[in-house]
């Protein structure tokens, strides 16, 4: 079996793996990436880059070339209920330099993260490699088994860093405990076509018991319709007709659009929600972070930008001893308690909302009252920068605390 080794191996290049990655080399560790696909190509991925992960690549120095790439910037936050329209966020008043979330595909995020941390020498990048188990010796966890495009291989590190999404393969052989705190709706996502006139805006839409949520991608709309916990089964069971009939009566000015755009159910991709925590994040020689540590509701759009802050904050901790040693478990544990509150505020939010709005609003097929809140931030425009700024910048945001070396 071929035999790789590196100062810390981290399996997954989704965000979290690509942005710790780039920031470990940065900093002079020696890297290798796993990513078990042959490219980042995956549609519906969650394509929000928000204003926290803007002022991280404004810190890079990255910021004028990633803005250069094709995106659509999105300045408010807007809901309908039933016929009312109200205005409940504003990105334009952040402390940051971006004061807009960025609406790029994933993949040319990830493309571009990898372009430049290719240009680092002890970065290497693994793609169509797949982590497959955990190496322990001594009860310490040095490397991973992996297969990739000429069979299997071992890489042996001093650290191994898991990244590899919330179905983690490396989080399930590690014994660490997982907390479902669930989720009782899931996703389906479908496209709609653009035509002038449209507002360039995100858009969500409550009536009737359906949920919609429009995000303006200048050459489509990228909706997501929120069903009931496994209920998509009954829906294309019920057929194609009646589901483009509900989808009309949410859709709004886009309602003439569902016949031509949606032929098949092909066209509608379900995505499952999964809310959960791990209750340690690392054990000897391993570290979870991202999805893998704390998979997220798509409630608010976060998952990409805690998995960034999650990288920032690993490469902020660990650069410094993983450039002289091997870090110790002490050292993993910081990374977890620099990150667990975060987690933990913006899950509870995630938790509450689908709780307390999503599950009793999919369940009474009626359209709710306007909560008191979404009036106040409507006919408060100044109000509205705490809600841009909770979901833009997170709680306890990173920065860049390496030089470059
Ligand atoms: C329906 C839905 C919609 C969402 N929408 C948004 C959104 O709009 N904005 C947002 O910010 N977040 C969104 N999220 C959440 C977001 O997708 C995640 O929180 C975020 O992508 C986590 O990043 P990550 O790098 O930890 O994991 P991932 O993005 O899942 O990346 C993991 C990577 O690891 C690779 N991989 C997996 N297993 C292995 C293995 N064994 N070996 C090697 N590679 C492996 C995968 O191919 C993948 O590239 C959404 C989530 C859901 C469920």
């Amino acid at each position: 079996m071929e035999t790789l080794s590196t100062t810390c191996v981290i399996a997954g290049g989704g965000p979290a793996g690509m942005m710790c990655g780039y920031l470990l080399a940065r900093a002079g560790v020696d890297v290798t990436v796993l990513e078990k696909h042959k490219d980042f190509l995956r549609d519906f991925r969650g394509d929000t880059v928000h204003p926290s992960t803007l002022q991280v690549m404004h810190e890079l120095g990255l910021l004028e070339d990633f803005l250069k790439l094709p995106h659509t910037r999105i300045r408010t936050a807007t809901i309908e209920i039933g016929d009312e329209h109200f205005t409940i966020g504003d990105f334009s008043r952040l402390p940051t330099i971006a004061k807009f979330i960025a609406l790029m595909p994933q993949w040319d995020f990830l493309d571009f993260l990898a372009q430049q941390a290719k240009k680092l020498p002890n970065f290497h990048l693994l793609m169509q490699t797949e982590a497959k188990d955990l190496i322990a010796q001594n009860g310490r966890i040095c490397g991973v088994l992996a297969t990739g495009p000429n069979g299997n291989m071992q890489i042996r590190a001093g650290l191994t860093i898991a990244a590899d999404g919330r179905r983690s393969i490396l989080r399930d052989k590690s014994g660490l405990k997982v907390n479902d705190l669930g989720a009782p709706f899931d996703v389906l996502w479908l496209s709609l076509p653009v035509l002038p006139g449209d507002p360039a805006d995100l858009i969500g839409k409550i009536r009737d018991g359906q949920l919609f949520v429009m995000i303006y991608r200048t050459d489509y709309w990228q909706c997501a319709y929120l069903i009931p916990k496994g209920g998509f089964d009954a829906i294309k069971a019920d057929g194609l007709t009646k589901f483009r009939n509900r989808l009309k009566s949410i859709a709004g000015f886009a309602a003439g659009r569902i016949d031509d755009a949606i032929k098949d159910f092909d066209q509608v991709k379900l995505l499952t929600v999964t809310v959960d925590r791990l209750s340690s994040w690392a054990r000897p020689g391993l570290l979870c972070i991202g999805d893998a540590a704390h998979a997220m509701s798509p409630i608010g759009g976060v998952g990409i930008n805690l998995a960034i802050q999650d990288a920032v904050a690993t490469a902020n901790i660990l650069s410094p001893v993983l450039t002289k040693g091997v870090p110790g478990l002490r050292d993993l544990k910081r990374v977890q308690k620099r990150r667990e509150f975060p987690t933990k505020v913006i899950q509870s939010f995630q938790v509450a909302a689908q709780n307390a709005v999503l599950a009793p609003t999919l369940a009474a097929m009626k359209t709710p009252e306007p909560p008191l809140l979404v009036k106040i931030l409507n006919a408060w425009p100044w109000a509205r920068q705490f809600p841009a700024r909770f979901i833009g910048m997170g709680v306890r945001p990173e920065h860049v605390r390496l030089p470059k070396r």
